[in-house]
């Protein structure tokens, strides 16, 4: 019996590993670990890949969006707009800064954001908006930066599941995902598109002022050593994680494409089947496949999740709670019904494995297991 995995690292290694064995061995030899050359090496190059004027390493994606938001100078009670089909991050964040988070219904066919949503949830607190480019497509940026530059709010986008996604603006300009908004945020854990092995961070930005804050607020608010001038924190990229990067990121396009072909592999499979929805992609971003996410209808989910598991296949559901549902986020302010394509999203998505390593035979596995539940459940 085949075993198809989520995500295959051991594999991606191999294809690396004299390369990533050097990089790391030269790091253990030179034991610079913190704050090391290899640090600075992959920040620029990751300016350079992205675009963007500067890139600010840090510990983890949830720290890039907290350092994100910190920047801002918010206080207690001011208003952050999201949406209610995100992992967890994107909100804790929010609620821990004592900030309100105010959620907002995703677009059906994307998951991500739906801007007119946003319209109708700003009020005088308002002060950001934090879209989230979520399964590795980018959200409606155009809408987002028009209603924030209306409004005179601050977008940070949450960029973890969508690296190297390339955004076409109205006006035909082509930039990186993440470095539309103020701000963008990445995460490279391991199993993220650019992951690392460990836990991995950055922020981006074209703005001089937001990178000098975020700089010092990632070392203790300190811009003199042993002065500190503002409350920071703690937040680095160590130096071996920086280095597995900077390998992993000469190939990220490469990988994308990889994604791409084992993505487009299942749409074409279960184009016909009318109990499957095949994931759409909006004219205006391009898809790394972060997740391959389908939507069920009229099956029962779990019971095809069952099905995959005997064979050896691995699914997952991305994401099973919305977080007005979650229990550390019930608010009075909303109801079960509240974001019903949410809602609805939650019930029935499920991922299928996807990553860098696939093959034809793999993928026939997968889409032939699939099928066949489909075909004996109706
Ligand atoms: C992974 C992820 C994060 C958090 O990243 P960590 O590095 O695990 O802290 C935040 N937002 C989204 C959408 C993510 O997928």
């Amino acid at each position: 019996m085949m075993q198809i995995p989520m995500v295959d690292l051991a594999g991606q290694y191999q294809k690396i590993k004299p390369e990533v064995d050097a990089a790391i061995a030269e790091i253990l030899t030179n034991t610079s670990f913190i704050n090391g050359p290899a640090v600075k090496q992959f920040q620029q190059n990751l300016e350079q890949y992205l675009g963007v004027k500067h890139v600010i390493p840090c510990a983890n994606g949830t720290d890039a969006l907290q350092v994100a938001m910190m920047a801002l100078d918010l206080k207690p009670g001011d208003e952050v707009i999201t949406t209610s089909f995100t992992f967890i991050a994107t909100a804790e964040v929010i609620a821990l800064l004592k900030l309100t988070p105010v959620l907002v219904d995703v677009d059906k066919d994307t998951f991500n954001i739906d801007p007119q949503a946003i319209e109708k949830a700003i009020t005088s607190k308002t002060k950001a908006i934090v879209p989230v480019h979520l399964f590795g497509q980018c959200a409606d940026m155009d809408a987002v930066m028009d209603i924030a530059k209306r409004h005179n709010l601050y977008v940070i986008e949450d960029n973890a599941q969508a690296i190297g996604a390339d955004y076409t603006a109205a006006d035909g300009r082509v930039v990186k995902a993440g470095t539309i908004g103020h701000i963008g945020c990445t995460s490279f854990f391991p199993s993220k598109n650019l992951g690392c092995y460990g836990d991995g961070g950055a922020i981006f930005t074209h703005d001089d002022e937001l990178a000098k804050k975020m700089r010092v607020i990632v070392n203790h608010g300190m811009e003199v050593r042993y002065y500190h001038d503002s409350i920071g924190v703690n937040s680095r990229l160590d130096s071996i994680q920086a280095a597995v990067l900077d390998i992993k990121l000469k190939h990220l396009d490469e990988y994308a494409e990889a994604r791409r072909f084992a993505a487009n592999y299942y749409n074409k499979a279960f184009k016909a089947c009318d109990k499957l929805i095949t994931p759409a992609t909006a004219a205006f971003t391009t898809h790394v496949f972060h997740q391959y996410t389908l939507v069920t209808h009229c099956i029962d989910r779990q019971k095809l999740m069952e099905h995959l598991q005997a064979k050896g296949i691995a699914s997952a559901i991305y994401y099973p709670v919305p977080l007005h549902m979650q229990k550390a986020y019930l608010d009075p302010r909303y109801k079960r019904g509240d974001f019903p394509v949410t809602e609805k999203l939650s019930k029935t998505v499920i991922s299928l494995p996807i990553h860098t390593e696939f093959d034809e035979e793999s993928l026939k596995y997968v889409t032939d297991a699939v099928l066949e539940f489909v075909e004996k459940e109706s």
